[in-house]
């Protein structure tokens, strides 16, 4: 059965009237609903409903060999793999300078390290 709806002071199934029905449970169940609403709207107020995301940001700097620092930030949630428990590693960085790559790596200890990349 679909759900029954009240909108300026009208019963409505799927769209279409339903006409007002003395002693219809359903009709009366609706409209205490809506009074209660209104009665918390005007008084205490309603509870809004808040997704809270953080957002974490990994700042990583890298040295290049020609001596220019690179930073570079990525957010946690496309860098760590938190199932995982690891890096999303073999990202790219391209010096902003001399333009050489480097990747990022986790080393067998599981701590995150630079090298350059093989051409
Ligand atoms: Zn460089």
């Amino acid at each position: 059965m679909s759900i029954l709806i009240l909108k300026d002071g009208k019963f409505y199934r799927n769209g279409i009237e339903e006409p007002i029905e003395i002693g219809n449970r359903e009709q009366i169940d609706l409209l205490k609903k809506q009074e209660l609403l209104i009665n918390q709207l005007t008084n205490d107020g309603v509870d809004c409903d808040i997704d809270e995301e953080e957002i974490i940001i990994y700042t990583i700097s890298i040295k290049c060999i020609c001596g220019r620092k690179n930073t570079i930030e990525y957010e946690k949630s496309s860098f760590y793999d938190p199932d995982l428990n690891e890096f999303a590693v073999d990202k790219l960085i391209k010096c902003r300078s001399c333009k050489k790559e480097y990747i990022l790596k986790e080393d067998d200890c599981g701590d995150l390290v630079y090298k350059l990349k093989n051409n």
